[in-house]
């Protein structure tokens, strides 16, 4: 059985107030832990001391929505991987489009924060999707898979086992659109055969998560799909309710 996760991804949202607020809804309604089950929220960096002063020991895990490819030095307004664990966080997003599309991290540069992660302990949720043009040419494939085989050349198939992946059609970031489980399934069952191709434990075993518009109302169905191990959640993971139905689906 593959561990099974619901991961919020802030985003360039909150404040100390509303934080407060939203994680105190969260932590009340969480219930208690569920082995293989794992719910994580991945906040602005400088709000990660107060997600380990509110979380810890909910059950809840946090995280950062990335990490700097480089440990130490004239890098300003980086933050490494090492600093993120410094807060007891144990994800980092890592390759969201967000990322590749407004800050240019290339696939070679979200290797190396794949590997910076790694190193500090952190487990990378690694992001590949396909824009809406890539999706209509029929690029999907070779797009997600060039995606992650730059990872897997740095750091080789194994290091896969050590993190999580997630599939997010750019299209369906934040546009109200989900892909449907059935387009999803599809996109995770090809991903899982490549890899189970090159090393079948870690094929089996390795967690894919959906994420593009996941909703309390349309997780249920996704989370049925025999390759669907759970949702990378942007917009709601802002709202409570929401994000705790979407859990409560998983
Ligand atoms: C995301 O940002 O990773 C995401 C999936 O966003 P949304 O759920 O808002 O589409």
């Amino acid at each position: 059985m593959r561990n099974r996760f619901v991961i919020g991804n802030w985003k360039l949202n909150g404040s100390l107030v509303s934080n407060g607020l939203l994680l105190n809804t969260l932590k009340t309604g969480f219930g208690p832990a569920i082995a293989g089950k794992t719910c994580v929220v991945c906040v602005p960096t400088p709000y990660l001391s107060q997600a380990q002063t509110e979380l810890i020991g909910s059950g809840i895990e946090w995280g950062s929505q990335d990490v700097s490819c480089m440990e130490i030095g004239a890098y300003t307004g980086e933050v490494s991987a090492g600093m993120v664990a410094e807060f007891g966080a144990k994800f980092a997003i890592i390759g969201h489009s967000e990322r590749r599309a407004v800050f240019g991290d290339t696939d070679a540069m979200v290797a190396s924060k794949f590997g910076s992660a790694l190193k500090s302990g952190l487990v990378p949720v690694l992001c590949v999707g396909e824009s809406l043009a890539e999706r209509e040419s029929g690029k999907t494939q070779e797009v997600i898979w060039r995606q992650l085989h730059a990872t897997i050349e740095t750091h080789g198939i194994k290091s896969l086992s050590l993190g999580v992946l997630a599939y997010e059609p750019v299209w369906a970031i934040g546009t109200g659109k989900t892909a449907t489980p059935g387009q999803a399934d599809e996109v995770h069952a090809f991903l899982r055969g490549k890899i189970r191709e090159l090393n079948l434990e870690v094929g089996e075993n390795l967690s894919i998560l959906y994420g593009g518009s996941v909703k309390k109302s349309n997780a249920v169905e996704l989370f049925a799909k025999p390759d669907i191990d759970g949702g990378l959640i942007g917009g709601a993971s802002l709202v409570a309710e929401e994000f705790l139905g979407i859990w409560n689906a998983l």
